[in-house]
């Protein structure tokens, strides 16, 4: 089941004990291990994805030094998100599907904000280069000079 998780262990060796948590667009999950029975529009709010202390440390030199994504080996079963149908259920109502660009937007804005800010928090400007690459890879951001946050695409 991946429906309304709050705990989750770390996305990459299944730790429960977790030190940083990274918040994505629900378009991400489609870039991550194991997504293929995840219905990305139906995920209401945000996705989180959690890591241990060394996985953690790896994956902040890989985005912040060599600007690579690592969602390819997160595991998507250990992400935390809420599904549409639980929502439904609780509010007795069927709504129209979700339209993710308001979201995806609204994160893309913040991110290059962080990106863009020389005190920015280190996991806060790694979710924040997370979250625009993974837009950008999935032609999200297509409007957006991602190069010029300096994002390496290498
Ligand atoms: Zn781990």
């Amino acid at each position: 089941m991946y429906t309304g998780q709050t705990e989750q262990p770390c996305c990459l060796c299944a730790d429960d004990d977790t030190v940083a948590r990274l918040d994505l667009p629900p378009r991400a999950v489609t870039l991550m291990r194991n997504a293929d029975p995840i219905a990305w529009r139906d995920i209401v709010g945000e996705v989180s994805i959690h890591f241990c202390e060394s996985d953690w440390q790896l994956v902040r030199d890989l985005v912040l030094e060599m600007g690579m994504l690592p969602l390819s080996r997160c595991n998507v079963a250990h992400a935390s998100f809420s599904l549409r149908e639980d929502f439904e259920a609780l509010l007795n109502a069927t709504r129209d599907e979700p339209d993710q660009t308001e979201l995806e937007g609204r994160l893309l804005a913040r991110s290059l904000a962080t990106i863009d800010d020389p005190d920015a928090e280190p996991q806060a400007a790694v979710q924040a280069r997370v979250v625009v690459h993974a837009l950008d890879e999935l032609g999200v951001a297509d409007d957006v000079d991602v190069d010029a946050h300096a994002v390496d695409h290498a």
